[in-house]
C-alpha cells in the first residue's frame, strides 16, 4: 500500500492522457493549446498499461482518466478498457468537457467506464460560449441525458463559479438537479501560474456558497472515510445532490488520497507541487519492479499541504497540464 510520511494512503490515481484541449475555458486555457505537448509525445497504450498495472499492484483501486480533454485521444476507449481489465482496478472514471459524449458515451461504458464527471459551467448558451469559447451547450446537455441512461454507476457535473461571469446562475444550476439524479459540484476557482489577475477578480469562496445552501435547507451528508474532496449536501425536495470543493478550506489536504501522473509520464504528488518525477523510463513490462520502487521512493516526498493560501501555485501554469 502506498503511504506518505503523514500516513495518508493512496488508492486513487488521476491519469492525465493529454494536456491538449479543444475548449478555451477562460480560467484554464484562455489562449488555447499554445504550450501543450504534441499528441505523439503522450504516453502510449503500452506505457499506460505498464503504469496502471504497477499502480494496481501498489494498491491503487480507482483510476480517473483526465486531461486536457481526454476525448481528443482516438484511443480513449482502449485506454478505458486497459484500465478496467487491469487486475486490482475496481473503478474507472473519466472527466470530460462532454463535447464527444453523444457520439462515444455508450462505447466508453461498454469498454468498462464506471463513473463520469462532466464540466458544465453555465446553462445559458451565450454565457457557456463566453466561458469556454464554444457554442456546444446543447450537445453537451444531450450527452448528459444519454450518459444518465447508459448504465454508468455515477454521473457528476463540475461547475466553476466566477464573480464576473456565471455567479448569478448559482440558483439556476442548483435548481437543475431538482429532477436529475446527479451530483453537481461547485469547484472553487483555484489560482494557477497563468490566471493570477483573473483569479483575483473572479474567485468566489466556497464558504459563501455553503451559507446559501444552508439557508435553503440543504443538509450536509456524512462523509465516508474514503470520500473525495467534495462536501456533499442533500435536500428532501431534490433528486440530485450539491457538492462543494473548497481547496482553500482548512484541512483540505489532510484527506488527500490521490496521486497524479501527467500525459508525459511524470508523477505529481500535489496539483500545486514544484515538480513532477518522471516515471516514463520504467513504463515497460520488463521494468515494473523498478517502477514500483521509484513510485514508493517519490511518494515519501509528498508535502503535507499545498501553499495556495500564500499564492504559491507551484509549477502548475493551468490545470489542463494535470487534469485538476
Ligand atoms: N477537460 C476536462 C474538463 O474540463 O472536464 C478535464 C480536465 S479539466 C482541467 C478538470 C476540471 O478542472 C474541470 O472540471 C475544470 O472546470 C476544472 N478546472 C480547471 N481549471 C480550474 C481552476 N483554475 N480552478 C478550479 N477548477 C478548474
Ligand atoms: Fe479544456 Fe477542461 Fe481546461 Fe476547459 S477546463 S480548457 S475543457 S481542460
Amino acid at each position: 500500500m502506498l503511504q506518505d510520511q503523514q500516513g495518508r494512503e493512496f488508492r486513487y490515481l488521476r491519469l492525465s492522457v493529454t494536456d491538449i484541449c479543444n475548449f478555451r475555458c477562460n480560467y484554464c486555457l484562455p489562449d488555447g493549446n499554445q504550450d501543450c505537448h504534441s499528441l505523439e509525445s503522450h504516453l502510449s497504450l503500452e506505457e499506460i498499461s505498464s503504469l496502471v498495472a504497477t499502480f494496481a499492484r501498489l494498491g491503487t483501486q480507482k483510476i480517473r482518466i483526465t486531461g486536457g480533454e481526454p476525448s481528443i485521444r482516438r484511443d480513449l476507449t482502449d485506454i478505458i478498457r486497459i484500465c478496467k481489465q487491469t487486475p486490482g482496478i475496481q473503478s474507472v472514471a473519466l472527466t470530460t468537457n462532454g463535447y464527444k459524449l453523444p457520439k462515444f458515451v455508450q462505447s466508453w461504458v461498454d469498454a468498462g467506464l464506471d463513473r463520469l464527471n462532466i464540466s458544465v459551467d453555465s446553462l445559458d448558451p451565450r454565457m457557456f460560449q463566453s466561458i469556454t469559447g464554444h457554442d456546444r451547450l446543447e450537445e453537451i446537455l444531450q450527452g448528459i441525458d444519454l450518459a444518465l441512461q447508459s448504465g454508468l454507476e455515477k454521473v457528476k457535473i463540475n461547475s466553476v463559479l466566477m464573480r464576473e461571469y456565471n455567479l448569478g446562475e448559482f440558483s439556476q444550476l442548483v435548481h437543475w438537479v431538482k429532477n436529475k439524479s446527479v451530483t453537481l459540484r461547485f469547484i472553487e476557482l483555484m489560482q494557477t501560474g497563468d490566471n493570477e489577475k483573473f483569479f483575483r477578480r473572479n474567485h468566489v469562496s466556497g464558504e459563501e456558497l455553503k451559507q446559501f445552501l444552508l439557508q435553503d435547507n440543504w443538509i450536509p451528508v456524512a462523509r465516508s472515510k474514503t470520500a473525495g474532496p467534495a462536501i456533499e449536501y442533500m435536500h428532501p425536495d431534490f433528486a440530485g445532490r450539491i457538492g462543494l470543493i473548497m481547496p482553500y478550506s482548512k484541512d483540505f489536504c489532510k484527506s488527500c488520497n490521490r496521486l497524479r501522473v501527467s500525459s508525459q509520464g511524470k508523477l505529481h504528488l500535489c496539483l500545486f507541487g514544484e515538480e513532477g518525477f518522471s516515471l516514463r523510463h520504467w513504463c515497460r513490462p520488463e521494468a515494473q519492479e523498478l517502477l514500483q520502487q521509484k513510485i514508493y521512493e517519490f511518494v515519501t516526498l509528498k508535502k503535507d499541504s499545498h501553499f495556495l493560501h500564500a499564492g504559491k501555485t507551484g509549477a502548475t501554469r493551468h490545470l489542463a497540464m494535470l487534469g485538476g
